[in-house]
């Protein structure tokens, strides 16, 4: 069954015109449903649409299964999104600028970098692009401040660009105006770094941030830890952002998870700063979160110095706070333990 939130207001006023209701309902109800109602608790809705409407789609918001909240305010919720009981994680952060809703693109992940939690029970299958929307729009009911001051970021599990289509449904859902009204400019989407995803998605010039997972600063090391690194090199996603870039003018950032051992070298500051260097880009360094297994993130010191050498070399970069570490919520944690 085909479900509510998947449907564009266009597309919701075609079905309300074929079952004989007056085209107007369709803003009204499109317009309840993101901010939060789910159909049978529609005000101002004659009882017979609902009624209709709760036979022709699937019409329930995810369902809270469990809410985890960190030391930091930062909360993560289990949501079961369907009738047979598929689960996916969200997470909900507090920053000073505001609310940022972490949203899952598919069950598991295909990806399997070493470093993820995501991926370890394998993939099970892509979201909807109503099952994406509908976990902000339950973050966005949860929450009593103005919708207009939360960003969105496709950082939960799954590799968004590897569900393309869905996602791009999802990025014009939210930004409806008659719906969420979120630009795209507060949406950043993670990607492990698909060369041909990315043109694709440049092309498409939604407004979105990139954000690649580049975690190495030559194809050795990026090899180990990524097995998708064996199938494109650095230099083509580098490539691939720099055309990101000239299509759409937004500043690419790459992000950089500091593993002990690993990727953390002096060295490898100097030739992420040689691989960077010129390129209007900027890197979000982060400490690795430990999800099981040898790999560890290297003392905070280590990282400084690789902070402050990638400085030197001419690339604008940013240590990440980590969020939610203690409730397995932050980046890679998300799958970790079964909370059910
Ligand atoms: N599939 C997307 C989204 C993944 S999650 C991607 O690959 O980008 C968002 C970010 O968290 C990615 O940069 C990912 O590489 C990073 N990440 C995954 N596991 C991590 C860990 N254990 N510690 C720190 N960052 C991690």
């Amino acid at each position: 069954m085909k479900n509510i939130y998947d449907l564009s207001i266009n597309e919701l006023k075609e079905h309300l015109v074929s079952i004989g209701e007056p085209k107007f309902r369709a803003t009204q109800v499109f317009s309840l449903l993101h901010k939060g109602y789910e159909v049978m608790d529609m005000p101002t809705i004659p009882a017979s649409l609902k009624e209709k409407l709760s036979q022709d789609f699937y019409t329930k918001l995810p369902q809270i299964k469990t809410e985890q909240i960190s030391k930091d305010g930062t909360r993560k919720y289990l949501l079961e999104l369907d009738s047979i009981g598929t689960l996916v994680e969200c997470v909900l952060m507090t920053q000073e600028y505001g609310k940022t809703v972490c949203v899952s693109t598919q069950v598991g992940c295909k990806m399997g970098c070493v470093f993820c939690a995501s991926g370890r029970e394998g993939f099970v299958r892509n979201l909807t692009s109503g099952e994406i929307l509908s976990q902000v729009i339950l973050m966005n009911k949860l929450q009593n401040d103005n919708a207009n001051t939360m960003r969105i970021v496709l950082m939960g599990s799954g590799e968004p660009l590897d569900n393309f289509d869905n996602v791009v449904r999802f990025f014009e859902l939210v930004n409806t105006k008659d719906g969420l009204n979120i630009s795209t400019r507060n949406i950043s989407l993670s990607t492990v770094g698909l060369p041909k995803q990315i043109h694709r998605f440049a092309d498409l010039q939604t407004g979105v941030n990139l954000c690649i997972s580049l975690h190495a600063s030559n194809d050795m090391v990026r090899q180990k830890i990524m097995p998708t690194a064996r199938k494109y090199p650095i230099v083509e996603l580098i490539d691939s952002a720099k055309y990101y870039f000239q299509k759409t003018g937004r500043r690419v950032i790459f992000e950089y998870s500091l593993i002990d051992g690993v990727n953390s070298a002096l060295e490898h500051a100097r030739e992420l700063g040689a691989l960077l260097r010129g390129f209007p880009s900027h890197v979000n360094l982060i400490n690795l979160n430990p999800t099981g297994g040898a790999l560890k993130p290297p003392s905070r010191e280590v990282a400084m110095k690789f902070m402050d050498t990638l400085i030197k070399s001419g690339v604008s970069c940013t240590m990440r706070k980590s969020k939610g570490q203690d409730i397995d919520g932050a980046c890679g944690m998300l799958k970790l333990r079964k909370t059910v």
